[in-house]
């Protein structure tokens, strides 16, 4: 068994810039790749958000704290925050990022086979799809 003892990954990469994100992203990796399996937790500085991407064999994101979003490249928009599950599809274009207001973590587990980085998400895009989050139902009236 092996533990790191206090509830942090064993490394913490600090991300600013760079081909993969926008803003200040931090990841552990809680278990590497091997195989091309993996399981991240990855926290975004509010209004941090990946490029867009896809994974080969798909991703589950699971939230744990803050609040954040997941696009396609549909427009189809997710909220993400403590609990949430959100599913893509084997090689489904997307990001996910935080709202502006918020910082956002998430586990993110990947399925398999190898994540291909596209273009940096625009501010006109990330603005519009925080227009469709809004505009969905807020899940705390669900009774
Ligand atoms: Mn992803």
């Amino acid at each position: 068994m092996r533990s790191n003892g206090n509830g942090r990954g064993d490394d913490v990469v600090e991300n600013r810039g760079g081909s993969t994100f926008t803003g200040v992203v931090w990841g552990e990796v809680l278990l590497p790749h091997a195989d091309g399996t993996g399981v991240n937790r990855v926290t975004f500085s509010p209004g941090a958000r990946t490029f867009w991407h896809r994974h080969t064999g798909g991703q589950m994101l699971l939230g744990v704290a803050g609040r954040g979003l997941v696009v396609t490249r549909d427009g189809s928009v997710a909220p993400i925050s403590e609990g949430a599950v959100v599913h893509g599809e084997a090689g489904e274009e997307h990001w996910h990022g935080a709202v502006p207001s918020s910082f956002m973590t998430h586990l993110s587990t990947v399925l398999g086979g190898a994540t291909e980085w596209l273009g940096e998400v625009s501010e006109a895009d990330y603005a519009a799809a925080l227009e469709r989050l809004r505009e969905l139902p807020d899940p705390s009236r669900r009774t």
